[in-house]
């Protein structure tokens, strides 16, 4: 929920306000909107901040308004910032904290949906621009160091444009660089961002990137996408790319610097005859092939019987008890031992794996959990996830279907987690597939919140009924005021929605009471356990089940 990604999704900034109005708290992001320095809007009234369409905003009227209508206001303001220039038809959410905690705080999300709508664009190809780039890629670096996330960023060149060019003439080369953009962009993910550098180069910004060499498997994508001649005015074109890649961090400290060793790697790749690619460090360079063997050896573990589920149990606040699981999947590789998601998923993402992959472990989840019910552990719920692609799945329906069906467990004691980047990537899309899943009568969860870019304006429009929030979120959360606010305000809207919310990566007590003191619903950690192997689950929720 940060960063402008796909040309319109926002920014958020976050303020925190005492029933009286009265700045309590703002995140960066906040400061960043409106150039004021968190020292100096604490303690101020926030009514200096709003005016409202046509007026100055009597802005005690909006906190009221929240309180009488359950909890939650939202609308366009037109916000002064602290230079004195109006921001207009700014998409602001005003919501309380809990009610049963009794009232003592109001939360301000303000999203600007056109922030970088300056002179942004490139006119041909409609994508961002080079400066719009530069300035998204250093927004993005931030908060990969904050989070510890690695990025990365892709400098492509179209192979011989020049003479392409020169035998179609300008109006026409346009026309090919417009089409070349659109099956780039098809090939990218709802986070990754396009931006064209001007003539026929483009720039692709990959944020959170597992490994750095998944950065290839998006490339090949690329280079694949291209395969197909391109019509431009009745001739078959064929085009080819050369492609630099560098990895932040490692490759450079700032945009800049990133964009320029990107661009000298895509030079070597051309070097080697173009239609190529080149990683900056040539380490990289080596291993990422070394995982090209990854995707042959997973086709062959499903049939070898190579993958197992884990289960970490999820506990309710209130009562302490073991109310549902979390199916993690591990791969009991013959040589390399047993192999942990962050290993393979992504390959299986990228590669298409993850549908056969997935197929198997919604069954084996439905499966375990109704064998569960049948010997006594009544009532689980358990939680799956689902990635990009089989969200996408045409079949997923039929798949969620036939595996309840199989496997006899009641749609109540299953779960969904859908991560918050692949909700956002297409929202009519999404929320249509969200109510067929709902009216199933399945749980809908949104994993890993708070790191995606969704705007909180359309969370109100998904029919979920959890929200997870990040570990990222909690790890810092007794240290760091930006992300203690950022998960009081989760936790606060989440309840003023009618959502659960559930916290994951609780390490320790201090953070576990942090969350309980905040009224967070549920917990999933190492506090309580890690994932565990069926059996060891199975004796960990009979014994705590026992006692509470
Ligand atoms: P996730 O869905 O966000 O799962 C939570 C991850 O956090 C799990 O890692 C879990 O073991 C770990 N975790 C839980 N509590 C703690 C804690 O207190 N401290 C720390 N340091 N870690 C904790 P895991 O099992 O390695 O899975 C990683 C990711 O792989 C998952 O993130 C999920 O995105 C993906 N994944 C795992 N199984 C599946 C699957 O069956 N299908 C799909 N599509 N993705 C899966
Ligand atoms: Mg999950
Ligand atoms: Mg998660």
């Amino acid at each position: 929920m940060m960063v402008n990604r796909d040309d319109r999704a926002p920014t958020t900034a976050l303020m925190v306000t005492d029933m009286q109005s009265r700045v309590i708290r703002v995140n960066a992001a906040f400061c960043a909107l409106t150039g004021y320095a968190s020292d100096k809007i604490k303690g101020c009234s926030s009514s200096a901040l709003y005016v409202l369409p046509e007026q100055v905003c009597d802005f005690a009227s909006i906190e009221a308004e929240a309180l009488k209508n359950e909890g939650i206001w939202t609308g366009d303001v037109n916000i002064r910032k602290e230079n004195g220039e109006i921001m207009k038809g700014v998409q602001t959410t005003v919501s309380t904290n809990d009610k049963d905690e009794g009232f003592s705080h109001y939360i301000h999300i303000i999203e600007t949906l056109d922030t970088y709508h300056q002179g942004g664009y490139d006119q041909n190809t409609q994508l961002p621009n080079r400066n719009m780039f530069k300035e998204m890629l250093s927004q993005e670096q931030a908060n990969a160091k904050r989070k510890k996330f690695q990025l990365g960023v892709l400098f492509v060149d179209i192979d011989n444009f020049k003479v392409i060019n020169d035998s179609l003439g300008f109006a026409r080369g346009d026309l090919l660089l417009g089409e070349i953009a659109n099956r780039l962009k098809s090939q990218l993910r709802g986070n990754d961002l396009i931006a064209c550098l001007g003539g026929n180069q483009f720039a692709v910004l990959l944020p959170d990137l597992v490994h750095p060499e998944d950065a290839n498997i998006v490339t090949m994508k690329l280079m694949h996408a291209l395969e197909e001649g391109i019509d431009v005015a009745g001739n078959d074109v064929v085009v080819t790319i050369s492609t630099g890649i560098v990895i932040f961090p490692g490759d450079g400290e700032d945009s800049e610097t990133l964009l320029k060793h990107a661009e000298r790697s895509m030079y070597k790749a051309k070097e080697e005859g173009g239609n190529n690619y080149q990683f900056y460090k040539a380490s990289i360079q080596h291993s990422a092939s070394n995982r090209l063997s990854l995707e042959s050896e997973m086709r062959k573990a499903i049939e070898r019987e190579e993958f197992v589920l884990h289960y970490q149990p999820q506990i309710n606040t209130n009562n302490g008890r073991v109310v549902g699981m979390e199916a993690l999947i591990r791969w009991q590789h013959p040589v390399r031992g047993m192999v942990a998601p962050y290993h393979f998923i992504s390959v299986a993402e990228e590669t298409g794996m993850i549908v056969p992959i997935g197929d198997w472990v919604l069954l084996e989840a439905c499966r375990q959990n109704r064998a569960w019910h049948d010997g006594g552990l009544k009532n689980l719920k358990v939680a799956v996830n689902l990635s990009a692609r089989q969200f996408s799945d045409r079949h997923l329906l039929e798949k969620v279907e036939n595996a309840l069906q199989v496997s006899g467990l009641d749609v109540e004691l299953l779960e969904l987690e859908i991560t918050e980047s692949v909700i956002m990537k297409d929202i009519e899309g999404t929320i249509a597939l969200l109510e067929k899943l709902a009216a199933m009568g399945l749980t809908l969860a949104i994993d890993d919140f708070g790191t995606g870019y969704s705007s909180l304006s359309y969370l109100k429009r998904f029919p979920i009924n959890k929200l997870k929030i990040d570990k990222s979120f909690i790890d810092d959360v007794m240290t760091n005021e930006d992300d203690a606010t950022i998960a009081e305000a989760i936790i606060g809207l989440s309840h003023n929605l009618k959502l659960d919310v559930i916290c994951e990566g609780v390490e320790d007590e201090d953070q576990f009471n942090w969350l309980q003191a905040r009224s967070c619903n549920e917990i999933q950690g190492y506090y309580f356990s890690k994932p565990l192997p069926a059996d060891a689950f199975e004796a960990f929720v009979r014994e705590r089940n026992a006692l509470f």
